[in-house]
């Protein structure tokens, strides 16, 4: 980065840029790969640096498997092909997500069924859930988005009367929790990415977490080719989708951290709320009491009535050396989706569901500078810009 980056390291001096995100390793993430590379690993296939991530993470989550892979992108495409759902089925999807959510279904030959937002979490509304339910609906993939958690047990009762799989998408909410519970932990399966911006990281990498023992045996399987048994012979379509043991030792080490990571991610959290309270036109996020909610992102909303849209707030704090980002757009509005058909497939793959809320905060929504690295001072200074710009 060219300019002076304000952060705890640094602080702020000169020309300020306040990156949006920003990854923070320590010296025991240095030591864990150099210690895997020592012991001559770099594919994970080998060694121990995999197969150790994946173990502290299961622990963590409190599930009995946990399996590595490449993205959270390849998590979902892998947890999707392991339930083996029948082509042309339809898979309710929270509408604001990450394409990749629903690129799981579109590359599995499933159709996207988008699901609206709830205005407070923008999580997915379960009270539209049941009415968009249909004799060919297979499963549910809800988001834990911006880092709260969706209510599952409310959602895992709905699943079970209808017979739905559920594969939770958690790339937002490591340590995120339900009454108590881990985020990853209810549905048949949970994907996390442990990508540069998220709550833990090793650059690029994923996890899909589950306790049934033979999902975990064919993602294993899908994930890594060389599992073929007897060798080179290939009784499934599979990907090479494994995880690198220097990734491995990086996340590892993430997941020892985990705590101390989601402590300082509500700290900041909180932080910002207390001084942006009361700002003119400015929706700030909230948490339902029975949730933990890990705020991957400090996730803001203009309203209509704001003294500027969110664009020119998002122009100004850039001006000022504040970098912001856009929520995610609404699946009911992908070209990809719109547009593309599976090969497999006769007919669309997404049913033409109207998501008003989540059209809204695509238009209205914007995250604030939300790394683990952010100090006070940092803190101080993007939310006196943000009321410079709209009090
Ligand atoms: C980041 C993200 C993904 C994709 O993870 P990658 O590791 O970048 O492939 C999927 N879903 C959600 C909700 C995300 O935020």
């Amino acid at each position: 980065m060219a300019t002076p980056v304000a952060n705890s390291r640094t602080g702020i001096a000169g020309d300020v840029t306040v990156p949006v995100s920003e990854p923070v390793l320590g010296v025991e993430e240095e030591g864990a790969v150099i210690d895997a590379l020592r012991r001559g690993e770099l594919s994970g296939t080998f060694g121990r640096a995999v197969r150790e991530f994946e173990q502290v993470f299961a622990d963590y989550v409190g599930v009995r498997h946990a399996v590595a892979c490449s993205s959270g992108s390849a998590a979902l495409l892998l947890a999707v092909a392991a339930a083996g759902i029948e082509s042309g089925s339809h898979v309710l999807v929270s509408a604001s997500t990450h394409v990749s959510t629903a690129l799981a279904a579109f590359h599995n030959g499933l159709v996207t069924v988008p699901v609206d937002s709830e205005p407070e979490t923008g999580n997915l509304d379960l009270d539209l859930l049941e009415s968009l339910i249909t004799p060919a609906t297979r499963a549910i993939m809800p988001v834990h988005l911006w880092g709260h958690p969706v209510d599952m047990d409310r959602l895992g009762a709905i699943a079970a009367r209808h017979g739905l799989v559920v594969i939770e998408d958690c790339a937002e909410s490591h340590g995120a929790t339900v009454r108590g519970r881990m985020t990853g932990s209810f549905g048949d399966m949970g994907c996390f990415s442990f990508y540069s911006n998220k709550v833990l990281t090793c650059g690029e990498g994923g996890m899909v977490t589950t306790d049934d023992d033979r999902l975990a045996a064919r993602l294993r399987h899908l994930a890594d080719p060389g599992l073929a048994s007897p060798r080179f012979v290939h009784r499934e379509p599979g990907f090479n989708f494994r995880l690198g043991a220097l990734q491995a030792a990086i996340g590892g080490v993430q997941v020892q951290k985990a705590e101390s990571i989601v402590e300082r991610k509500r700290e900041i959290a909180v932080a910002y709320s207390e001084r942006l309270h009361g700002t003119p036109g400015l929706r700030l996020p909230l948490a339902h009491e029975w949730a933990r909610h890990v705020y991957w992102a400090y996730a803001v909303i203009v309203d209509e009535g704001a003294a500027v849209t969110r664009d020119e707030l998002m122009a100004g704090l850039r001006a000022r050396g504040v970098e912001t980002r856009t929520f995610f757009c609404p699946m009911s509005k992908q070209p990809v989706l719109l547009d593309e058909r599976p090969a497999r497939l006769g007919g669309p793959s997404l049913v033409d569901v109207p998501t008003p809320v989540a059209d809204d905060m695509w238009v209205r929504g914007m995250y604030l500078p939300s790394s683990v690295g952010l100090n006070e001072r940092t803190i101080d200074y993007v939310t006196d810009r943000v009321r410079e710009i709209l009090c």
